[in-house]
């Protein structure tokens, strides 16, 4: 066997990525479980308007609480379940929860919780009020997928939610190269009043013409923007690409969201810049619905 110890320390010259192989595999094969026995949860980050500081909404975020690994972050796995397809279910699933929540923290605000101030108008109706916008990040998978429509509308319609009350999330590298026929579900939501956000923008090679052609109503600017400008001075490529970008989002009748927004200074330098929405542990972390209410949206 000794001639064999060259091969075998070729071999283990990389436990780490023959761990992680296995370690794919064995998560892979277990999300089917976890869907069925609820080891997906959400949490939620507020969206933040710049102009006064108040919550628009909040993104849902996935996690897993693995019976071994504890809680992973959805980088662990939302691929495998891309990969595997589980994502449709895991999606509609996340949408549903998360347009639930959407529902709760609604009826919560029109039970006048918190100061109990009303700055409802007409006739004094809190359900008048405009429902607290949730964001559900949509994989290419889901995007591609024939129940997205119907799936979408029963969703809110199961809750009594407008469907401008929620927000989809697609990156643009999803959306590069989709011809008509595939932007046609997408464009199908915007035209029953769904948000659409292009979610990481910037990071992948858009093509600019072509923003006018997708059926989004908002641009997420990724957060490797955010972070040049925390730089002193800021990094004058990314000041510039970001004005540029809120310029031309603006001229297009799209608002701009920043995601990553870490810090004060950032915070205002993209206000100042016209950012509309922030998103950004300046503001708060992702956490579990019942914060949200209590520290932002009930108040
Ligand atoms: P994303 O949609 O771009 O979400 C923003 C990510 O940035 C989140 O990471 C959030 O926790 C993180 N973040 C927010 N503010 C800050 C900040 O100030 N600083 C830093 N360093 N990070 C911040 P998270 O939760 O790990 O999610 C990662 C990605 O996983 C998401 O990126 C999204 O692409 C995907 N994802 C999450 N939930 C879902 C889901 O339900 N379905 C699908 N298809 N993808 C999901
Ligand atoms: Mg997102
Ligand atoms: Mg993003
Ligand atoms: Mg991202």
């Amino acid at each position: 066997r000794a001639k064999d110890a060259g091969g075998s320390r070729y071999e283990l010259a990389d436990p780490d990525s023959d761990a992680r192989a296995i370690d794919r595999h064995s998560l892979t094969t277990r999300l089917p479980a976890a869907l069925e026995w609820d080891e997906f949860f959400l949490e939620y980050q507020p969206l933040i308007r710049m102009s006064d500081g108040h919550v628009e909404g909040a993104e849902a975020l996935v996690r897993w609480k693995h019976p071994v690994h504890g809680r992973l972050g959805p980088d662990r796995f939302i691929p495998l379940a891309e990969h595997t397809g589980l994502i449709v279910p895991l999606g509609r699933w996340v949408m549903e929860q998360a347009v639930r929540q959407a529902c709760a923290w609604h009826e919560e605000r029109g039970k006048g919780g918190g100061n109990g101030k009303k700055k409802n108008g007409k006739n004094g109706d809190a359900l008048a009020e405009r429902p607290l916008r949730v964001n559900v990040n949509l994989s290419p998978r889901q995007l591609h997928h024939p129940d997205l429509v119907p799936d979408t509308i029963a969703v809110l319609e199961a809750a009594g939610m407008p469907p401008s009350s929620l927000c989809l999330e697609v990156t643009e590298s999803a959306l590069i190269g989709a011809d008509e026929d595939e932007l046609k579900p997408l464009r199908q939501l915007a035209e029953l009043g769904v948000e659409i956000a292009l979610d990481d923008f910037g990071t992948g090679y858009s093509n600019l013409a072509n923003l006018r052609r997708l059926p989004a109503t908002t641009l997420k600017l990724d957060r490797s923007f955010t972070q040049g400008l925390q730089q002193h001075p800021a990094d004058p490529v990314d000041v510039t690409f970001v004005e540029g970008i809120v310029t031309l989002a603006h001229a297009l009748g799209l608002a701009v969201t920043v995601e990553g927004v870490e810090t004060e200074h950032q915070a205002a330098q993209l206000r100042d810049m016209g950012c509309d929405t922030a998103q950004g542990w300046y503001y708060a972390r992702p956490g579990p619905a019942s914060t949200f209410v209590q520290g932002f949206a009930v108040t």
